[in-house]
């Protein structure tokens, strides 16, 4: 049976190596793979990507931008580092050596998409870096995974019209930016009204959440998709299943929604199950998240995706 799941072990990054102290969760990827090899009795294939290419690259950053990242000191602003969260005197290795990483990174989201076009459903393990402009990058997103892979299977005429659903916790900015004026792209995003960034984009649609509201979230989210998809018909949905909107991620920014483990997985279920249903190929991305637990919460969604593609775990497993 063919996987649609697409990792590789150099996802969970060494961040030590590079001096940075942040609770990003890189290793979400592996702790749900090993959770799934726990529920299935066995190991779970995935695929590897490779990087993404600079031309590819270039179909959505600016080549000044693209060249200025040699320079470990944009890394600095891009991750906007708090007090001892960078500490260049125990980094072995200058902070613009993560290129390779997160072309890498980049190319999973492509190689996802790729597969759910031709498979149905795919996931990343990873990436989901919605923040990043085309002249900057921003919120630790340095390029822009799902945008350079739209841009380039429109251009190699694999699909055309592209449904970009971002549940993150925070708004899919560098996203309704970049696609503002395609048509052909339809940009949703529900995310805290509060909080980070401070100035919203305009998305195609926007469910923006106050704090006090996360009884309202599913109803909404829920809502908001199926209004999207009532007047635009999609040949790919790209997934960004932020999991920071989980009462447990530890981002102190991410505190004014609070899910419980059981609506994100609802959430989760919702957006992969309807495209299930409607035949819309989907391809998830990880996005936010934050802390030693943030993976459980994709662990459910990739598990769902798996049942969907033919995966069954044993009886006995949870569920
Ligand atoms: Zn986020």
């Amino acid at each position: 049976m063919q996987t649609p799941l697409v990792y590789s072990p150099t996802y969970n990054t060494d961040l030590k190596e590079f001096g940075v102290a942040k609770p990003f969760a890189l290793d979400r990827g592996q702790c749900v793979l090993e959770r799934l090899a726990d529920d299935f009795g066995r190991a779970i294939p995935f695929v590897e990507p490779g990087p993404v290419g600079l031309p590819d690259i270039l179909l959505v950053h600016t080549p000044e931008y693209v060249e200025s990242l040699g320079d470990p000191r944009v890394w600095q602003e891009i991750f906007e580092f708090k007090g001892s969260e960078y500490r260049p005197e125990k980094a072995r290795r200058p902070l613009n050596e993560l290129f390779e990483d997160i072309r890498i990174k980049c190319g999973g989201t492509m190689l996802a998409a790729e597969m759910a076009l031709q498979g149905g459903l795919a996931a990343n393990l990873g990436g989901g870096y919605h923040h990043a402009f085309p002249d900057r990058g921003r919120g630790f997103c340095v390029l822009h995974d799902i945008a350079i892979a739209v841009r380039s299977l429109k251009k190699r005429g694999l699909c055309s019209k592209v449904l970009i659903v971002d549940l993150d916790f925070h708004q899919g900015d560098g996203t309704a930016l970049i696609f503002q004026n395609d048509p052909d792209v339809y940009t949703l995003s529900v995310h805290s009204d509060e909080g980070w960034p401070e100035e919203k984009q305009q998305s195609t649609l926007d469910v923006p959440i106050r704090s006090g509201e996360t009884h309202l979230y599913l109803e909404r989210a829920g809502g908001a998709l199926l209004t999207a998809l009532s007047g635009f018909t999609p040949d790919l949905c790209v997934y960004v299943a932020g999991s920071d909107p989980y009462e447990l991620d530890v981002l102190p920014g991410t505190r004014f929604i609070n899910l419980t483990l059981e609506q994100m997985r609802q959430r989760d279920e919702f957006v992969i199950d309807t495209c299930a249903n409607l035949g819309i190929p989907m391809a998830s991305v990880f996005a936010g998240g934050y802390g030693p637990d943030v993976w459980e919460v994709h662990y459910w969604a990739t598990r769902r995706l798996l049942e969907h593609a033919g995966w069954t775990a044993p009886a006995g497993a949870r569920g």
